[in-house]
């Protein structure tokens, strides 16, 4: 009898499906590199539901409403490890920059009738609320990355996920560096790699989508870029993107808020 495959489910909350998108440009690799996972829920891909439990749960997507929290909570119970990919799962995603503000006045200025929108205050992680196995970070996540972290947890081995910050890539790639030699604005030095420096290669400054490196120094960054002139505004709206409310940048948003 052939063995039973892994069972592998996509959940989606709120978020704009582009890390989900990643999954599906990696469909060829995830087959090939996974040996045989059974696509067990992934409503993006097919209308085929099987019931789990399963082996892996990857989450896209914030938690924003009572309903979600949940039914992330009902999803915890169904898979063995729980993995978050991208801003919005790791961090609340673009949608935590309400977090700032009274949500209820947005309601009130996008809706006719607010009093049917039921959600929460804040945009937060999925950890905010469960237990995670491992947070893949990126705007959107790197499909290598994906790959490389669902390979692990079916091989039972510790994702080779680097921690290393954009700099590290620049200096790999040989760029010169956009901050020192031009004056430009970066986050690359407390950012996390996995862009393969892609802005800086292209003369531009890195805006952190793949949020805080391990250990970042953000204090730092902000004297070098009070020295190339930003002030405190436009230091608070660098450090306020999509991983605004990764707890590195958002102290240091805060920081900066007048
Ligand atoms: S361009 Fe940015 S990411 Fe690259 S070395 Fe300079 S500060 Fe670091
Ligand atoms: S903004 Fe930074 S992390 Fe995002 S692609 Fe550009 S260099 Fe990479």
């Amino acid at each position: 009898m052939p063995a039973k495959k892994p069972k592998l489910a996509v959940f989606k909350f709120a978020s704009c499906d582009g890390c989900q998108l990643s999954l599906l440009d990696a469909e060829d690799e995830l087959l090939l590199v996974a040996g045989a996972v059974e696509i067990a829920n992934f409503p993006e891909a097919s209308r085929r539901i099987l019931r789990g439990p399963y082996d892996i749960g990857l989450v896209e997507g914030s938690i924003t409403t009572p309903h979600d929290v949940e039914r992330i909570r009902h999803i915890r119970k169904e898979c063995k490890v729980l993995i978050t990919i991208g801003a919005c799962a790791t961090a609340g995603g673009i949608q935590a920059l309400r977090n700032w503000k009274d949500v209820k006045e947005f309601t009130r200025l996008v809706y006719a009738s607010p009093e049917h929108i039921s959600t929460l205050d804040r945009s937060m992680p999925v950890g905010s609320y469960v237990h995670v196995d491992f947070e893949l970070r990126g705007c959107p996540i790197n499909k290598y990355q994906l790959i490389e972290v669902v390979n692990a947890y079916l091989n039972k081995r510790k994702p080779n996920i680097p921690a290393h910050s954009v700099c590290i890539d620049c200096k790999t790639k040989g760029n010169i560096c956009v901050m020192v030699a031009k004056g430009t604005p970066c986050l690359g030095p407390v950012t996390q790699a996995g862009c393969g420096a892609l802005c800086p290669s292209f003369h531009r400054g890195c805006y952190g989508c793949f949020g805080p490196m391990e250990s970042p120094n953000p204090a730092s960054l902000s004297k070098q870029l009070k020295d190339l002139e930003l002030g405190n505004h436009d230091i608070m709206l660098l450090f306020r993107g999509f991983n605004a409310y990764a707890e590195a940048f958002r102290k240091e948003s805060d920081a900066h808020e007048k």
